[in-house]
């Protein structure tokens, strides 16, 4: 796989405990896989239970006696928008560490990773200044008023998809409400995590604010979902760690949480539809970050009357895509995480051509030249997929669309809301009505109209039913990481 970028040379990376680069208690470590090769690039401390219970100590010194949650906000936000600025100056640096780690094309990491992780920093700068208590009126001779409080010591606990990403999305709206936190990243992707800890010290962001723990979930994630001094568990990844977390919380403190789940979102295209804008749109809402999105448009629900039509130009187009070397500007799509993920993925395609589903192209791993030693998947789309298929239940996390044709209306809202999870939806329509109709019927917590991905920091993004609760992002998030005092006062 030529290329002209210059690969880094990796520092094994210790655990970030109390502002410092510190080794784990065994000493014991986790290799580091491109999954673009197959080869180990990097070694990070498999941290466990003690680990986890030094990094919690030291965030809870910060909240308890640091100078973080007492500082002015006005201090905080400055420190808040300088992460941002050091996300920004080190983009390059950060893309290529995350495409190199999780297979994504160089250039999604810097626009799709990097670009909206500094922002949400520059965004809850702003709001370290606005968050706030209020004044209610009461009966009786008394003042009362509530104060916005942060919760304390927040684990984060985030999948491997967005590594960087996710982090930021918690360890901002974090920070601006005055919590300290642990991070448990992924053990398939720690390593920008431990940079983004490196960059906040840089910002001014005092010890024991941000720790984090690389190592595996039933060891280090186990060990903080059931920790006694953490107060919260902000969670993105499957529902199957979300029951663990829920079930650890039950038997510990019962330390609150936010789930951010997985989804398997329906994009539904109707005959009145601007057809030449939603093609692309449909591709990229499978094909981006090769597939292994939570928000993917996995289900492609396409209306009787333009069904063939636009089936064929969107088969054709996946036929045409570039996969390879995520690092090579022309590719469009990189490998699969793991070999595990991407065996997951081929028993999915295997059930869909099992129940009878028609394979319109791919469905199998891609293992030409170079790709033979990574973990490459063939852009796959299924037609003829009846809405209780495994292939139209269950989320895949891969680059595996399943097309189902509907009738009118009322089938395509059915169809929609027939799964357990309701993270994002779209719809491809130019009655207005129609557009307002489904935004209400879709059980979802985003619905797109004519467009599809939209994110910004202002934003809030989270999903209903098994997709998870609580919100990232926008004015939502800050009520996860707070909580209200009522104060009454006599006058
Ligand atoms: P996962 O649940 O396997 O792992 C997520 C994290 O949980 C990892 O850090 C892992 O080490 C940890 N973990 C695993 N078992 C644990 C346990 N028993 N206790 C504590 N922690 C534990 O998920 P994944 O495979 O990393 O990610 C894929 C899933 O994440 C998909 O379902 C996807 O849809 C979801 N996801 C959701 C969003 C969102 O914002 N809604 C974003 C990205 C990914």
């Amino acid at each position: 796989m030529g290329t002209a970028v210059t690969i880094p040379t990796i520092q094994p990376g210790k655990l970030w405990i109390a502002g410092k680069s510190v080794p784990s208690a065994t000493g014991k470590d986790i290799d580091v896989i491109n999954p673009a090769t197959g080869a180990t690039f990097a070694r990070v401390e498999r941290g466990e239970a003690a680990d986890v219970d030094r990094a919690v100590q030291a965030a809870r010194r910060a909240f308890e006696s640091g100078p973080w949650p007492k500082m002015s906000a006005s201090e905080r936000s400055k420190i808040l928008w300088r992460i941002g600025e050091l996300v920004d100056k080190h983009r390059d640096e950060l893309a290529l560490l995350e495409s190199l780690n999780a297979g994504k094309t160089l250039k999604g990491a810097q626009r799709g990773d990097m670009k909206p992780a500094a922002d949400i920093f520059y965004y809850y700068a702003g709001w370290a200044r606005h968050t706030h208590g209020e004044v209610i009126p009461v009966d009786g001779p008394f003042l009362n008023y509530t104060l916005r409080e942060p919760v304390g010591v927040v684990g984060m606990v985030t999948a491997w998809n967005y590594p960087m990403l996710l982090a930021a999305w918690k360890v901002a709206p974090a920070l601006a409400t005055g919590c300290t936190c642990v991070l448990k990243p992924s053990e398939l992707t720690p390593l920008t995590t431990l940079r983004l800890a490196e960059l906040s010290a840089e910002a001014g962001v005092p010890e024991g604010v941000i720790n984090v723990v690389t190592g595996y979930g039933p060891e280090a994630g186990e060990a903080l979902a059931r920790h006694m001094d953490v107060d919260k568990i902000a969670f993105t990844g499957s529902i199957r760690t979300a029951r663990a977390l829920l079930k650890a919380s039950g038997e510990s403190n019962l330390k609150r949480l936010s789930l951010e789940l997985g989804g398997k979102s329906p994009n539904i295209i109707f005959p009145d539809a601007d057809l030449d804008a939603a093609l692309p749109a449909a591709f990229w809402a499978i094909y981006a970050n090769k597939g292994e999105v939570c928000s993917a448009g996995s289900r492609l629900l396409l209306h009787k009357d333009i069904h063939d039509q636009f089936l064929e130009r969107l088969v054709a187009k996946s036929k045409k895509m570039v996969v390879g070397n995520p690092l090579d500007p022309k590719t469009e799509m990189g490998p699969q995480i793991s070999q595990t993920q991407l065996d997951r993925i081929l028993g999915y395609i295997h059930s869909g051509v099992e129940e009878g589903a028609r394979l319109e192209c791919g469905g199998e791993r891609d293992t030409e030249g170079e790709k033979a030693k990574g973990f490459f998947c063939k852009p796959t789309v299924f037609a003829g997929v009846k809405p209780g298929m495994k292939i139209a239940q269950e989320e895949i996390f891969g680059p595996v669309l399943a097309a189902v044709k509907f009738s009118d209306e009322a089938e395509a809202v059915a169809i929609a809301n027939s799964t357990v999870y309701g993270l994002v939806s779209a719809v491809w329509t130019r009655y207005l009505g129609r557009a307002h109709r489904l935004a209400r019927e879709i059980k979802a917590g985003v619905v797109w109209v004519n467009t599809y991905n939209g994110f910004d920091s202002a934003a809030p993004f989270g999903g209903v039913k098994q997709s998870g609760f609580g919100r990232e992002m926008g004015a939502h998030a800050l009520e996860s990481y707070t909580q209200v005092k009522s104060v009454w006062i006599a006058i």
